[in-house]
């Protein structure tokens, strides 16, 4: 994560201190995450890779894994994107209640910086109209989920979404009937119809809870969780490793050679929800798991 404190000025409003940012440095964040994010894997998710490819009995599934790692240690030294699906940009931002954006609009200083960060790192752009498919032809307009936090930072995350991983996931609305194991099921289902299609091994982020979209978004935040990092809820945590234990029993394995290594995590979210409601989300994130992220 990297700090930067370019732009900025102090001022006060009643006795309240306020944090002026341009709007300026935003595009250049965002433009530079960009193109990081689409030439560097996370060193979590590499030595991911080498940790499975050491527990695969099959050749093959260890040789996919090795190919894994040599192609995010090409991308990273010859700065070129991990992956021909350089993704839809879509960011999360965390805005401090005392920070005041000045010099335009905020939306469009992100989508400025999607613009320049796909253009001079020659991503692909791969937004276009749902009905006709033209393309919007500079990668705009972003996906941006906004939250509002206490202090005067704003920090801002991007995660490149390539389009093969997110078809493979769902959102499923069940009785509170069908409750932990009707979860359980969910996930293990997404999974298996997914198949080859998500460029395993995966990495499952699960939201269990809120309404329909809200569980949508609390399931694609866990995707930015490290390797390893488990619930702070010892329950939860316990059906992470559940989960993960029967996801790679499945055997599809890596790019669906067969194998050990179906996902290389899974974590699940939950928050409280209607009494007549269980909403689940699995959304899936295949190996090139990229996102970055900066706090201005
Ligand atoms: S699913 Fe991921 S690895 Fe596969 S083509 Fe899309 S972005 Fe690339």
């Amino acid at each position: 994560m990297y700090y930067l404190n370019r732009c900025i000025a102090h001022y006060c409003i009643n006795g309240a201190k306020m944090r002026e940012m341009k709007t300026d440095a935003v595009t250049r964040a965002v433009r530079d995450l960009f193109i990081a994010a689409n030439q560097e894997l996370g060193e979590d998710i590499v030595r991911k890779f080498e940790t499975c490819a050491k527990q695969e009995s099959s050749g093959t599934a260890a040789g996919v894994l090795k190919e894994l790692r040599e192609n995010a240690k090409i991308a990273r030294e010859e700065f070129s994107p991990l992956c021909q699906d350089t993704g839809l940009a879509l960011l999360f931002i965390d805005i401090g209640q005392d920070v005041h954006i000045i010099g335009g609009d905020l939306r469009e200083a992100v989508n400025e910086g999607v613009r320049q960060g796909y253009a001079e790192g020659y991503l692909r752009k791969s937004v276009c109209s749902p009905f006709t498919r033209a393309n919007t032809g500079d990668n705009t307009p972003a996906v941006i989920h906004y939250d509002i936090v206490p202090g005067e930072r704003l920090k801002i995350i991007v995660m490149p979404k390539g389009g093969g991983a997110e078809n493979m996931s769902r959102v499923v609305m069940l009785t509170p009937a069908a409750g932990l194991s009707g979860v359980k099921n969910a996930v293990l289902e997404t999974v298996r119809s997914a198949g080859a299609n998500p460029c395993p091994p995966i990495i499952i982020g699960v939201g269990v809870g809120g309404t329909l979209e809200r569980s949508a978004l609390i399931a694609k935040r866990a995707l930015l969780r490290k390797m390893g990092e488990r619930s702070a809820d010892p329950e939860i945590a316990a059906i992470e490793e559940d989960l993960l234990k029967r996801v790679n029993e499945l055997g599809i394995g890596p790019m669906a050679y067969g194998g050990k290594t179906t996902a290389l995590d899974v974590f699940m979210e939950v928050e409280p929800c209607h009494i007549a409601s269980l909403p689940v989300t699995v959304n899936i994130q295949c190996h090139a798991s990229r996102h970055k992220e900066v706090v201005l």
